[in-house]
């Protein structure tokens, strides 16, 4: 094994920041990149997030996916590290691409407001995390405001997404009477000051809580921290390096993103602690980063900006050995030999052709719908990585084309949609109309607007009663064809013909699932 690859490994940090929106995932970004010198000035991720959201039609979708393709991989040094961050989209452009990056990366760190707790799209993200074990840092947000009660919120991270808590830094007070973090790591003092903007932040160094100092610093709140830091001796869970790998426990920080405060210690703690590119499952046996022959996988696809050319940018994962430019390797599910020769990668806030790459990095590889989410490049031996799935769509609308001429181009439209892992199209068996499910609702419009742009196609949508839908399949094939006989009218083949049950709502599912014990029923399925 060569030693800069076993150093090049070492050093990169992969991962996503999961949060419900509003939380403060794009602040805590914008400050991350801040201390990684990859933008200088604050409100650059800001001012774009602002763009997106001023308007909603074709051009602004349009220029919004052209954005996300730079934002979609953010790369910066910190320290000697090399920190690949994975955006995770939310608001309105929440889409399965958001779940499915999660699956690139290596370890998570978990936005939570102080003052909401655990919000639904970070319980969703978190059954995502738990698919793969993915260790999760947790950042415990907005401390400058009145929120709940520390204590409070760990319990609801405990019991919600069923992950143990252990805090490695303590907040003194709340709102008006936050004076800072103790850091129980280091057993450093982080004095609180409104509109931090410098990079550093004095630490005071505390041997001893009962040194008077404490008091002369915090007043009246020296008492409070002391009390509350004999508790935590008591009652919380020591921290487990072990654990955190296992993503049985949640290391966790208190801090104020928009103030700077906090972010840098928690940095500090993920670049040594988070775990560098490990080992991936493939159908036939585990790939180690440190393998000399390269190889990775797709995991994202996006059409790029100009309509009229059609070509797609896929978001390629490094899993082994090392990239060079104009590299061969053997497009394993079509068995041809292609190029790659204008790999991209993603800086902060611009791309650029790169030579060389490594494990836990990401390139973007241009083509014209020749790759689709979850192929394998490696140059010789033949590997299919797993874990990179469809999920489950939550919302429904069934299409109906308005002119019946166009019923090729419909289809031809959707199909290439759905290979680009935004939408999934489901063709039930009854009947001849298509029905489209997305993770978010947003995947809607743009849809839409494409198959007219893109497929000159006109169509409009119709709402469906369903709610959630399951891949469904069975060991023992009568139970399979008595399921299949009896609920024609809720079963759907999706685009790359598995049998798909599709339910009005959670309750029907649930009713399903006991009534046909014999039938197993997917949230996810991966390509083949
Ligand atoms: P996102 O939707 O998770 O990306 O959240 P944003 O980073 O856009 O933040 C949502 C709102 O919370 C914005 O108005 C931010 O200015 C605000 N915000 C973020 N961090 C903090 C914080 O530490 N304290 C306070 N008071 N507001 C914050």
């Amino acid at each position: 094994m060569s030693k800069q690859l076993q150093q090049e490994i070492t050093r990169r940090r992969t991962f996503g920041i999961i949060s419900h929106p509003d939380a403060g995932k794009t602040t805590l970004t914008e400050k991350l990149l801040l201390f990684g010198g990859a933008i200088n000035m604050a409100g650059a991720v800001k001012s774009r997030k602002v763009d997106r959201h001023a308007t909603s039609d074709w051009m602004a979708i349009e220029q919004e996916r052209g954005i996300s393709v730079t934002t979609s991989v953010m790369k910066f040094t910190y320290r000697d590290y090399e920190v690949n961050l994975l955006d995770t989209p939310g608001h309105q452009d929440f889409s399965e691409d958001t779940y499915r990056v999660l699956t690139a990366v290596d370890s998570a760190v978990m936005v939570i407001d102080s003052a909401k707790g655990v919000e639904s799209q970070t319980e969703k993200l978190m059954e995502v995390c738990r698919m793969r074990n993915t260790p999760i840092m947790t950042f415990i947000n907005k401390l400058d405001r009145e929120g709940r009660s520390p204590l409070d919120l760990m319990d609801e991270i405990e019991e919600k997404l069923q992950i143990e808590c252990t805090p490695l830094s303590w907040p003194i007070g709340m709102g008006k009477t936050f004076k800072g973090v103790y850091n129980l790591y280091h057993k450093t003092l982080h004095l609180f000051k409104p509109g931090q903007t410098t990079r550093d932040i004095k630490k005071i160094v505390i041997e001893d809580l009962n040194d008077p100092q404490v008091d002369s610093l915090l007043g009246s709140q020296a008492d409070d921290l002391r009390e509350d830091i004999e508790l935590l001796e008591g009652a919380a869970n020591p921290f487990e390096y072990e654990h955190y790998l296992q993503a049985s426990q949640t290391p966790v920080f208190f801090g104020s993103a928009i103030n700077n405060f906090g972010v840098q210690e928690m940095l500090d703690c993920f670049v040594e602690m988070a775990p560098a590119p490990g080992p991936r499952r493939t159908v036939t046996r585990e790939v180690l980063p440190a393998e000399e022959s390269f190889s990775g996988f797709v995991f994202k696809i996006q059409a790029n900006m100009d309509p009229a050319h059609r070509d797609r940018i896929a978001f390629f994962r490094i899993c082994s050995g090392k990239f060079t430019r104009g590299m061969k390797v053997k497009h394993h599910r079509l068995g041809k030999d292609i190029t790659l020769a204008n790999a991209t990668i993603f800086m902060a806030q611009e791309r650029a052709n790169i030579d060389e790459a490594w494990p836990g990095d990401i390139i973007g590889l241009h083509n014209h719908g020749t790759i689709k989410i979850g192929d394998t490049f490696t140059p010789k031996e033949m590997l299919k990585f797993t874990g990179i799935p469809n999920f489950a769509p939550e919302h429904f609308r069934r299409v109906l084309l308005k002119d019946p001429l166009k019923t090729k181009q419909l289809q031809k439209g959707l199909i290439q949609l759905a290979e680009e892992g935004a939408i999934q199209v489901f063709r039930p068996l009854i009947g001849s109309d298509y029905i489209i499910g997305a993770v978010g609702v947003l995947q809607f419009e743009v849809t839409m607007a494409r198959l007219k742009n893109e497929y000159s196609v006109n169509a409009v949508y119709e709402p469906v009663d369903y709610q959630a839908a399951r891949w469904v399949r069975s060991d023992t094939p009568k139970s399979m064809d008595e399921f299949e006989r009896k609920n024609q009218a809720s079963l759907a083949f999706d685009s790359e013909g598995f049998l798909t049950y599709l339910a009005q709502n959670e309750w029907m599912l649930n009713y399903f699932m006991e009534k046909w014990p014999d039938i197993i029923f997917d949230k996810t399925r991966e390509n083949v």
